[in-house]
């Protein structure tokens, strides 16, 4: 889906995460969010999957509305803490079964209520990577055209392989002993059969440019594309703090912090994070995806602050 890219490529590939919407006024907002994020012309849409399976039904819906009212390609988280093997490949199924072809295969994490409890038959998000990929094969149609001439032989259709994601950290995911872990990690994971990896966010360009640089002296060869967050209150910088173990960014806690109104912060979040595109384009990632958090307006504005994108009209 994504190859390096090079200072004079024509144009920048991005993508847009959502989360399955939580009451049904909320359903309406989305489905006009995945209108307008499909006329910019995205390389896929991708949509969140709550450990456990506490959203599966709502997200399909959502992928499924993206399958059939948009050209835009639906990305299906899918996370395996919790599920047995048996269970899991059922749930890849499902969701083969549904026309979906592109997936983020990841770990999740386990309910803060039960940080010990079934933890599931799958270890890691590189034996989901495994799985999708054999449900996959299985579940493929086989075709065969007789080769003329040669009576009896048959010429056997290459299967389309799906596309699967894997996560990447960047700053080291919040459990990892050391940093070098999340570079063997994603080594693992490219090595199960994920063709691309979406990095956790990040402030700073050199976080995903340094890590980058080391993926690939370890063999990484998957492109890596950066995950943009634009941060637009305090509250939310704090959620996504306690979420992801980052370290805080001062300048950007302060600017949001003194700023009084909620359009000015807003502005803020913007310039932050199309300034982070800026860089990582510049520095050669081979994409952009961004968090949209169910909202069109802020991430459209960033890429095409950052150029990515032509300019809004207003
Ligand atoms: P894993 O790949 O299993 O690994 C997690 C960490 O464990 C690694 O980084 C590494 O430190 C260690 N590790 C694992 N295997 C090895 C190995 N072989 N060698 C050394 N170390 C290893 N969560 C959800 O519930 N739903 C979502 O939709 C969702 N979407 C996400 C999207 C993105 C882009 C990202 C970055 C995260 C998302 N998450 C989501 C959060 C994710 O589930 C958690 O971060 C989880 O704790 C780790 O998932 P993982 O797939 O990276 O796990």
């Amino acid at each position: 889906m994504f190859s390096e890219s090079s200072p004079a490529a024509a144009r920048v590939p991005f993508s847009f995460e959502l989360y399955p919407p939580r009451s049904s006024a909320s359903n309406d907002a989305l489905r006009e969010t995945v209108l307008r994020l499909a006329e910019s012309g995205p390389a896929f849409l991708s949509v969140t999957y709550g450990a456990g399976g506490s959203t599966g039904g709502r997200s399909l819906e959502v992928l499924r509305f993206i399958r059939e009212n948009t050209d835009v390609e639906p990305l299906a988280h899918l996370t395996c803490v919790g599920n047995t093997y048996a269970a899991a490949a059922t749930l890849i199924r499902e969701f083969l079964d549904a026309g979906i072809r592109s997936f983020l295969a990841l770990r999740g994490d386990p309910p803060h209520d039960q940080p010990e409890g079934f933890l599931g038959d799958l270890e890691s998000s590189a034996q989901l990577v495994q799985l999708i990929d054999r449900v996959q094969a299985e579940h493929a149609p086989y075709e065969e055209t007789p080769v003329p001439g040669i009576p009896g032989a048959a010429q056997v259709a290459p299967r389309r392989r799906v596309d699967i994601a894997v996560a990447a950290f960047p700053k080291g995911h919040p459990r990892s002993a050391h940093r070098t872990q999340d570079v063997e990690a994603l080594l693992a994971k490219q090595a199960a059969g994920a063709t691309f990896a979406i990095t956790q966010l990040f402030f700073h360009a050199d976080d995903y440019l340094a890590f980058v640089e080391r993926a690939r002296t370890a063999g990484i060869t998957i492109p890596i594309l950066p995950g943009i967050m634009p941060i637009t209150s305090p509250a939310r910088l704090n959620r996504v703090l306690e979420l992801t173990g980052e370290d805080l960014p001062s300048e950007l806690s302060i600017a949001l912090e003194v700023e009084p109104t909620v359009e000015g912060r807003r502005e803020i979040g913007i310039e932050w994070a199309a300034r982070l595109t800026r860089e990582v384009v510049d520095g050669g990632a081979p994409g952009v995806h961004l968090y949209a958090f169910n909202q069109h307006e802020t991430v459209l504005t960033v890429l095409a602050e950052a150029g990515v994108t032509p300019a809004l009209r207003r």
